[in-house]
């Protein structure tokens, strides 16, 4: 049995904000299910929903600063979960990373930095708890200087770094460092620095025994300077202690079976009760209520990465089409603006919602038909793999995780009954366009369809295996 201590910036359902929190929320649970001692620590933000209250453990002096350690659980789970506890950094609303106006905290540096102190104490047994871990597993950014601090003590427990999205780096102004009061030794090219700034992540690039990231494809992506930002020299340095490790998911709470916020419940054998729920859906949207229509889906952050201008650059040809389309996400307001004015001028055709909506989230992976996700790269990706479990065929750009979990439906693919979505390559509006067409004419040929629903419904996106990777490699070290 492994100690494990699994430092987050998020974990789901105690604060959420995209990919990451599903990760820490979902491996910890497979990894204490496969016997080993997970506990998870990250802040103790004002907007973490607690069912019972936190109970205090201790508290330590860092930086003349008095900082709390709390304990609860992870919800429904027998995790153990520390939260860092400084009120005058994460006692604020808003969430980890920006305000309630959706600024980042202009303090965010210090925030994260004495977040990785403190868990630097925990991780050398100097916070009172009798606990010491074998391994300290750190995720993103906010958890970097984590290996680097960890460095320069011995002994030590060995550390692994995951890559969720290398895009958020964590850069900071050279004079930072002094700020943060971060020891000397760590400030040169092969270390915290970078191109005369402070960047985080490089601690844990740079110092981690391993270096994970969430697929296969990613891995070898991100040491190439298309996906690399500049680390990739670094990376592909470091190839030896790099892989990739997909996600899975939550095959509890993204259950056509039995998920409680759908119309219908369904399953691969009863794949029929799938149109209740795009009925419903097009009432709800106020689209034409038509079953034969496709339907076209789509959840996402609406920022660059996830290609959202692509699709905006075919809705022009789309809505000449016999097909709709639904959109729920929020982010970069001229996308949100963009898509809300496409949505006025073809209210018979596009259906736009603006926000952040769990149950719609739900309906929409049960209702549509297609699932679009152009992403310009992508670490390793949910919601194509939630389309899936639905029956609802993905259209995704062939990059990251999306690469790794989708086979694209051709001739010898439908035939080895492999296929389980459509993808593409180049990320042009031309390119999504044809794959949108080729995906409608094999909509269009329904015993083709059913096929491939079923091939994808049928494929194991458990966290148990996942768990099991994570486990071996913990084991390796
Ligand atoms: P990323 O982490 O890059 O945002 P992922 O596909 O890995 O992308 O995960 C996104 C997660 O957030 C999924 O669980 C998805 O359903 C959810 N999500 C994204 N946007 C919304 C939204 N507007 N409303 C509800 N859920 C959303």
């Amino acid at each position: 049995m492994k100690k494990i201590l699994f430092a987050t910036s998020e974990v789901h359902p105690l604060i959420k904000t995209g990919g990451l929190a599903d990760v820490a929320g979902s491996l910890p649970k497979a990894l204490l299910s496969l016997e080993q001692d997970i506990r998870i620590i990250l802040p103790n933000y004002q907007s973490i929903k607690h069912i019972e209250q936190p109970r205090y453990i201790c508290t330590l002096r860092i930086d003349n600063r008095d900082v709390n350690i709390l304990e609860t659980k992870l919800p429904d789970t027998e995790v153990i979960v520390w939260l860092v506890d400084y009120r005058p950094f994460f006692d604020h609303p808003g969430n980890p990373y920006v305000d309630e106006q959706g600024n980042p905290w202009p303090n965010i540096a210090e925030r994260f930095a004495l977040f990785c102190r403190l868990t630097t104490e925990v991780a050398m047994n100097r916070a009172y708890m009798d606990w010491s871990p074998d391994i300290v597993h750190c995720n993103d950014w906010q958890t970097g200087l984590i290996p680097a601090l960890l460095s320069l003590e011995k002994p030590k427990p060995a550390t692994i770094f995951t890559i969720h999205n290398l895009a958020y780096q964590g850069l900071f102004p050279a004079s930072m460092y002094q700020s943060l009061n971060l020891p000397g030794k760590l400030w040169n090219p092969d270390g915290l620095e970078f191109h005369e700034m402070l960047s985080f992540i490089k601690g844990g690039l740079a110092y981690a025994d391993r270096i994970t990231t969430v697929s296969p494809t990613y891995a070898r992506e991100i040491q190439t300077p298309e996906f690399g930002y500049g680390l990739e020299g670094l990376l592909s340095h470091k190839q030896d202690i790099l892989s990739g490790i997909l996600n899975g998911m939550d095959l509890q709470q993204w259950n056509p079976e039995s998920d409680p916020y759908i119309s219908q419940n369904f399953t691969i054998s009863s794949l029929k009760n799938k149109i209740a729920n795009k009925t419903a859906l097009q009432k709800r949207m106020s689209l034409p209520v038509n079953e034969d229509i496709p339907v076209f889906g789509v959840i996402s952050r609406l920022v660059e990465q996830k290609g959202i201008d692509l699709i905006i650059n075919c809705l022009k040809e789309m809505v000449e089409m016999p097909l709709q389309f639904v959109l729920l996400g929020s982010g970069d307001n001229s996308i949100e603006l963009e898509l809300q004015n496409y949505a006025r001028l073809y209210p018979e055709k596009i259906a736009v919602t603006i926000g952040y909506d769990e149950s719609l989230a739900h309906q929409i992976e049960a209702s549509a038909d297609i699932f679009l996700m152009p992403s310009r790269f992508e670490p390793c990706g949910l919601n194509q793999m939630y389309s899936q479990r639905y029956g609802t065929l993905p259209i995704v750009r062939k990059t990251g995780g999306l690469a790794d979990t989708i086979v694209d439906a051709l001739p010898h693919t439908i035939e080895d009954a492999s296929a389980s979505g459509v993808s593409f390559n180049e990320a042009t509006p031309g390119a999504l366009l044809e794959a949108i067409k080729r995906t409608l004419i094999l909509y269009n040929s329904k015993s083709a369809w059913r096929q491939i629903q079923r091939n994808a419904m049928k494929k194991d996106f458990s966290w148990e295996m996942s768990a099991n990777q994570y486990l071996a490699l913990y084991n390796q070290l």
